[in-house]
Formats: structure tokens, sequence, C-alpha cells
């Protein structure tokens, strides 16, 4: 690990101004991404700002939105009833995320922002786009069982690793960020940039930018989600495949749907062939099956990872199997 700055900032302005004076600098809440990239050298940042003691952690009713502070750590969030009771899909995404300890000390904002697992991003020696723009990619020809098959480019074919902004897709949550010109909402499915040539730039915050909450609408059909995260061991694991979904039905019609997968594409990816496809059909099955196929439609295989396909497919009919059954009302 390299020597560096590290600074407490009082305000979220504050932290702003001490990030912008130094190229590179980070802010640091959880730390639960950024120092272990920083143990492996593939973060390098000269100046560190802390920001974990801004009042960002509150998760309140604002009339039909909640509002759920950049800081508030990723368990809080997941056993606050406003969440769990509003938003099944985000609380059982938080609680499917790494280990009690890591939920304990990571932050809703920077659980968006955790970079990928891709083996060849997080070892200095091999080749990688994300890292080092335009030096190549070591995980096309290399072991990519983990890798995405949807939204991927020549550059690069890393998976977005989380689970929480997977289902805060679903659900058309929005992320409050605070810049020079004051504050902008943005809605997280734009949030995230797909990689392109240029792979390492991830996301729509500019150098500086502070996330400082994340917004979700509450409304029936949000509250009939679900979260599924199919991975190789039972805790502590990244997903292979996960989905999270909505459903509200009229009759034996699905009049609204909301499907969004994660493990499988290189943001958390927005199904929105398969809503399209489940919105006026009847519920069941068949209509799982279709949204499964319209879903998994474009992807892009490599030797490892062509087995995804398949386990997304099942993995969808599956949670929209169960959400339904939930009460899909
Ligand atoms: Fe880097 Fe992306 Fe290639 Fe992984 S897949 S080595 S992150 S460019």
């Amino acid at each position: 690990m390299r020597a560096f700055d590290f600074v407490a900032a009082d305000s979220a302005s504050a932290a702003r101004t001490l990030v912008r004076e130094v190229p590179g600098a980070r802010f640091y809440a959880g730390g639960t991404t950024l120092v272990d990239l920083m143990k492996a050298d593939v973060e390098q940042p000269a100046r560190v700002v802390d920001i974990s003691r801004l009042p960002l952690t509150a998760i309140e009713r604002r009339g039909e939105v909640v509002r759920i502070g950049a800081l508030a750590r990723n368990s809080d969030a997941a056993y606050d009833p406003l969440i769990a009771g509003n938003f099944p899909a985000v609380a059982q995404a938080l609680l499917s995320g790494a280990s009690g300890q890591i939920r304990n000390a990571a932050t809703i904002g920077g659980n968006l922002l955790q970079r990928t697992r891709c083996t060849y991003f997080r070892e200095t020696r091999w080749r990688c786009n994300k890292r080092e723009p335009g030096s190549g990619c070591d995980a096309l020809d290399g072991f990519n069982r983990g890798h995405a098959v949807l939204g991927t480019s020549e550059a690069c074919i890393a998976t977005y690793p989380g689970d929480l902004a997977v289902a805060l897709v679903a659900l058309d949550a929005h992320v409050v960020i605070e810049g020079e010109q004051g504050e902008r909402t943005v809605a997280l499915v734009d949030f995230y940039r797909l990689p392109g040539d240029r792979p390492d730039r991830e996301t729509a915050l500019e150098f500086g930018e502070l996330i400082t909450a994340v917004e979700l609408r509450i409304e029936p059909l949000h509250a009939r989600s679900s979260y599924l995260k199919v991975r190789d061991r039972a805790s502590y694991e990244f997903a292979l495949v996960s989905v999270a979904c909505a459903l509200r039905t009229d009759g034996d019609r699905i009049a609204e749907a909301r499907l969004a997968l994660g493990g499988v594409a290189t943001v958390p990816w927005r199904a929105s062939a398969a809503e399209g496809a489940l919105t006026g059909a009847a519920a069941g099955e068949a209509a799982y099956r279709t949204a499964a196929e319209a879903a998994l439609e474009g992807a892009r295989t490599r030797p490892h990872n062509a087995f995804k396909v398949e386990l997304a497919r099942r993995a969808i009919v599956r949670a929209l199997r169960t959400t339904a059954g939930r009460g899909a009302a």
C-alpha cells in the first residue's frame, strides 16, 4: 500500500472541496471496497477524504418517497421497516450481500460504487482496460466463468458485482448527487455506464461529486417485489445470477411488471423487453418463460460463462413464480 493523505471532512461541501484539490482523491465511507483495492495497488489515491461522520444516515419518508441517506449502513437499511415493508426486494438484496460484518460497515452510497470482482482487474500483473485504459483485457481469452453475457464490449466483459443496485434499478430508484452546480437527481438505471471502449468510466458521477441519498417511491407494485440470488455458496459470495422482480396482477392478467438482473451484465441490468412480454399476459409459467427468453436475447457468451444464459432463464422463471405466489394482486 502506498502512502496517502487521510483527512476527515465536517460537511459534504468541505468533503467535495478536499477531494477536488487533489487529482484522483477518493471519498472514504465504509471502506469495504476502497481499502481492498488500495492494498492491491489497483487504486492509488494520493488523498482519501473521510466522510463517514457526515449526517447522511437518515432513512425517512417524505410524502410518497423514501429517502435513504448515502451513509446509512447496509444492515440498518435492510431492517428498517420503511425499506422491508415497502421494498422487500431491496431488503432481501441487502441481506444477500457479503457478510454480517461487512453489511454493518458498508454504506448505501458506497455499495452503489463497488467495483467489479474480475480477477484480472484486481491483479496488477494482468492487462485490464478498466484499470489501465487501452492496455487490453486478459479476461477475454482467460478464465471468464464469472463474467458478463449482457452489455459487454470488445474492451471489457466484467460483471457488475452488487445486489442492492439490481433491486433498486428494478424499482425505479433515483440517486441524489451533490456537486458544484448544486443537487441533481439521476435515475439509477441511467447512472451506470456500459463499458464501450472506456470501461474505466463506470458511472455518471463527475470527479468531486458526492452521492448523498437514494430515493424510492412507495407504490403497491414495489411492495410486491422480491430478490433471488444464485451463487456458488450460500453466504459471503457474489451472484452468478440474480433477479429482482415486482408484479401487479389484475384478475389473472399481469398489469405491471419490473425485472432486473445481476451477475450476468456489466451494469445492473433492467430487462425492459421481458417487462413488455409480461405486461398484459396471463400470469403463469408460459408468460414467465417468454419473459426469460426475452431477457436473455442478445446475450454474448465466452468459453466459460455460457451456462449463465440458461441459469438466468431458470432464475427468472423461479423469481416470477415466487413473487406471484406471494400475492401479486
Ligand atoms: Fe479489465 Fe474488464 Fe477485462 Fe476484467 S473484463 S480484465 S475488468 S477490461
